[in-house]
C-alpha cells in the first residue's frame, strides 16, 4: 500500500522541517522513526486522499461491530519472565482486537510561554480533530483541514529556515508502545516494583530498546495490572532522536472499559523547561483524548439504512392533516432529529445520558422563571470535543464538553445555556434544510463541511440581549456575577487560545482577541484578582466531564476539590496531566459504569450484584 510509506513519513511526533531539505531516510517500518525534513508538503500522494472527504470507501473490509470476546486467562504466572511474555501477548492482543476499530482522537495543545505571576501560560493553541484507522498501521482522517499551504508557500522560497510543524498523528503514537515489535527481540525489559493506580494493583516495568533494534523504538516504563497483565498506562518517549525531529514525551492511560481489555482513552504529552538559562526549542501541553471504539465504520454502503426516521413520530392527538404551522414544526423537528443522529454517528455527540439531565434542569430553571413556553420540550446535548462552542438546531441545545468543563458554577453555565434558549424562544431556527435526509449523506470526517449552524450577527445580538434579560429573571439572577468574571477571564485569554475558541458548528464566543458572547454581564462583574486565591474565573480543562472512551456516554467527574494555594494554581482554561482513577470493569466502585455514577447514596442492590470478582 502506498499510502504506507507517506504514514510512515507522518509517524515521527514533531518536525522541525529544515527548508529545502529532502526527505532524508524513509524506513519501511511502521516505527516512528523516518524523519520527514522537506518542508513541502509530504509528497502529495494520489492514494493518500485521506483529507478528502471521498475517501470514505472502506479501506478495510469492515468487521462487524460485534462486542469483543474476553481473552481466556491461561495460568497465572509464577516468574518476571512470565509476566513479561503475558502482556507483550496481551498487547498483541489489544493490537489484534482494535483492528477493527476506527475511534475518534482528538489533541488539543497550547505553546506556552512563562508569565512571572501564573508561571507557563498559554501564548497560542492548535486543534486536531480525526478518525483513526488502527487496522493495518495507525492511520488518520482528520475532521478540520487545517490550511497550512500558504505557510508552506511562504517559506518554500527560503533555504535553511525551521519551523515547528506538529504532525498530528505523532500525539496518537503511544496509544501503543510499539505496534509491530513489541517483545524481547527488540526490548530489555526490568521490573521496577508493584504500585497502585486507582484501585488496580500493577507490575511496573522498564522498557529499553536493544542496542541496534531500529529506530523510533520506545523508551520508558510500563505499568502492567496483575489479574490479565495488560499493560494499563505507559508513560516515556521514543529512541533515538532522528535528526531534524523531535518525539513527544508522552503520558498514555487505558481504560477498562470492556471484560478483557483496556483500551486507550488519554495522552498527555509535555515538553519544554522554564528554569532559568533554558532554551525552549518548544514548550507546550497537549491533551489527547480518545473516544468512539464503538462507532461504526464510516461505510458508504451503510449510509442510506442508517438514517432513522423513525424517531420522528407522529404525537399529535388526532389523526388530522398537520395545519400549516404543525407541518412546520414537525419538518423542523426531522431536521433537528437527523442532526443529533447523524453528529452521533459520527462520534461528536454524546448519546443521550445523565450529563443532559443536569443541563436540562438548568433550562427548565430558566424557562418556568419566565413562563417559556414552547410547543416541544428544550433537550440539551453534549458535543465530545473541547472548543468552548455551544450551538442549537431545532429545540436542541447543544453545549461542548470543552465549555462544560471550564465553567466554574451554574449560573455560567446558565449562561451559555440561555443563548440558545434564547435563540429557540425567538424562533432562530437553523437547520431546516437537514429534514432532507440526502444531506446527511457525507463522511463522518466531512461533518464541519457539512453541518453548520452559525447565525447572523444580528440573531447573536438578539439571543444575546434576550438571553440577560432572561437570566435576570431566573434563579440565577443573583450569582451573574459568576457568569461575568467567566467571560472576562476569558476575554483576558482569547487571544491566545483562538483554537479553543474556534466553533466548528456554531458562532464563536469571542472575535479574536475579544470576546463578543454576552458582553453584558462583563460590566457587572468583579474585576479579575489572580491573586484572590477564592475567585475561580474558569476552569482548567477536562475537570468537569468524564467521557466513556467506548460508548461516548458523558458523566460529571467526581472528585474531590483540591485547595488552591497559588495563583499558579487557578489554570483557566488550561490543558493540565491526565490521572484518570483506574477501576476494573464490573467493580463495585462503579466510576467507569454509566448510568447511576452521579448517584450520591450507595445502594446495597449494586454492592450485593458486585461482590463477585470480574475475570
Ligand atoms: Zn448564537
Amino acid at each position: 500500500m502506498r499510502t504506507l510509506n507517506w504514514m510512515v513519513t507522518a509517524t515521527l511526533l514533531l518536525s522541525l522541517s529544515a527548508v529545502a531539505q529532502n526527505a532524508a531516510d524513509n524506513q519501511p517500518t511502521s516505527q516512528p522513526a523516518t524523519v520527514s525534513t522537506s518542508t513541502q508538503a509530504p509528497t502529495p500522494d494520489p492514494t493518500q486522499t485521506s483529507a478528502q472527504p471521498q475517501a470514505t470507501q472502506p479501506t478495510a473490509a469492515p468487521a462487524p461491530n460485534a462486542q469483543p470476546v474476553a481473552p481466556q486467562a491461561g495460568p497465572q504466572p509464577t516468574t518476571m519472565d512470565q509476566v513479561v511474555d503475558r502482556f507483550v501477548m496481551r498487547e498483541k492482543g489489544l493490537v489484534k482486537m482494535l483492528q477493527s476499530r476506527t475511534p475518534v482522537i482528538e489533541t488539543y495543545l497550547q505553546n506556552l510561554t512563562l508569565d512571572p505571576a501564573l508561571g507557563p501560560i498559554p501564548q497560542n493553541d492548535k486543534y486536531f480533530l480525526g478518525r483513526m484507522d488502527l487496522s493495518t498501521t495507525i492511520d488518520r482522517k482528520d475532521y478540520i483541514h487545517d490550511d497550512q499551504s500558504m505557510e508552506k508557500h511562504l517559506l518554500g522560497g527560503f533555504s535553511k529556515l525551521f519551523k515547528v510543524q506538529y504532525q498530528p498523528l505523532g500525539f496518537s503514537w503511544m496509544i501503543f508502545a510499539d505496534r509491530n515489535d513489541f517483545d524481547r527481540q527488540h526490548y530489555d525489559f526490568r521490573y521496577v516494583r508493584r504500585e497502585f493506580l486507582g484501585d488496580v494493583r500493577c507490575l511496573v516495568f522498564d522498557v529499553t530498546p536493544k542496542p541496534k533494534s531500529g529506530q523510533g523504538r520506545f523508551l520508558g516504563r510500563v505499568w502492567v495490572e496483575d489479574q490479565d497483565y495488560n499493560i494499563v498506562r505507559l508513560n516515556g518517549t521514543y529512541a533515538p532522536r532522528p535528526r531534524n525531529a523531535y518525539f513527544f514525551h508522552m503520558d498514555s492511560w487505558r481504560l477498562n472499559l470492556i471484560p478483557g481489555y483496556w483500551v486507550p482513552a488519554f495522552i498527555y504529552s509535555e515538553e519544554g523547561d522554564f528554569s532559568a538559562g533554558a532554551k525552549n526549542a518548544l514548550a507546550f501541553k497537549a491533551q489527547t483524548r480518545i473516544w468512539g471504539y464503538d462507532l461504526k465504520k464510516d461505510g458508504a454502503s451503510d449510509e442510506l439504512t442508517n438514517i432513522r426516521v423513525d424517531s420522528v413520530q407522529d404525537d399529535s392527538p388526532t389523526a388530522q392533516d398537520a395545519s400549516p404551522l404543525a407541518a412546520e414544526r414537525q419538518w423542523q423537528q426531522q431536521a433537528e432529529d437527523n442532526v443529533v443522529e447523524r453528529l452521533t454517528r459520527a462520534g461528536l455527540l454524546a448519546p443521550e445520558g445523565e450529563l443532559d439531565k443536569i443541563l436540562q434542569t438548568v433550562v427548565n430553571n430558566i424557562e418556568i422563571t419566565n413562563n417559556v413556553d414552547l410547543p416541544r420540550p428544550v433537550r440539551t446535548r453534549v458535543l465530545l470535543t473541547s472548543p468552548l462552542e455551544t450551538f442549537s438546531v431545532g429545540n436542541t441545545i447543544v453545549i461542548s464538553r470543552g465549555l462544560v468543563d471550564v465553567l466554574p458554577d451554574e449560573s455560567s453555565l446558565a449562561m451559555a445555556l440561555s443563548h440558545e434558549l434564547a435563540h429557540i424562544v425567538l424562533g432562530h431556527n437553523l437547520g431546516s434544510k437537514y429534514a432532507f435526509n440526502d444531506r446527511m449523506l457525507f463522511s463522518d470526517e466531512a461533518t464541519y463541511e457539512n453541518l453548520g449552524f452559525k447565525h447572523i450577527p444580528e440573531e447573536e445580538a438578539a439571543a444575546d440581549k434576550k438571553a440577560i434579560d432572561m437570566l435576570k429573571n431566573s434563579p440565577y439572577a443573583q450569582k451573574l456575577d459568576g457568569a461575568g468574571l467567566f467571560l472576562k477571564a476569558l476575554n483576558t485569554r482569547a487571544g491566545a487560545l483562538n483554537a479553543l475558541l474556534t466553533a466548528h458548528l456554531g458562532n464563536n464566543m469571542a472575535d479574536g482577541a475579544t470576546v463578543t458572547r454576552m458582553t453584558g454581564l462583563m460590566t457587572s462583574a468583579p474585576q479579575i484578582d489572580w491573586n484572590k486565591l477564592d475567585q475561580i474565573a474558569a476552569l482548567p480543562l477536562g475537570g468537569r466531564v468524564k467521557l466513556n472512551a467506548w460508548d461516548d456516554k458523558v458523566e460529571l467527574v467526581k472528585s474531590q476539590p483540591v485547595a488552591i494555594t497559588s495563583a499558579r494554581d487557578k489554570m483557566p482554561f488550561e490543558v493540565t496531566p491526565f490521572f484518570p482513577r483506574l477501576t476494573r470493569t464490573g467493580t463495585t466502585d462503579g466510576t467507569n459504569t454509566n448510568g447511576n455514577a452521579a448517584t450520591t447514596a450507595p445502594s446495597a442492590a449494586t454492592t450485593a450484584d458486585n461482590t463477585k470478582p470480574a475475570n
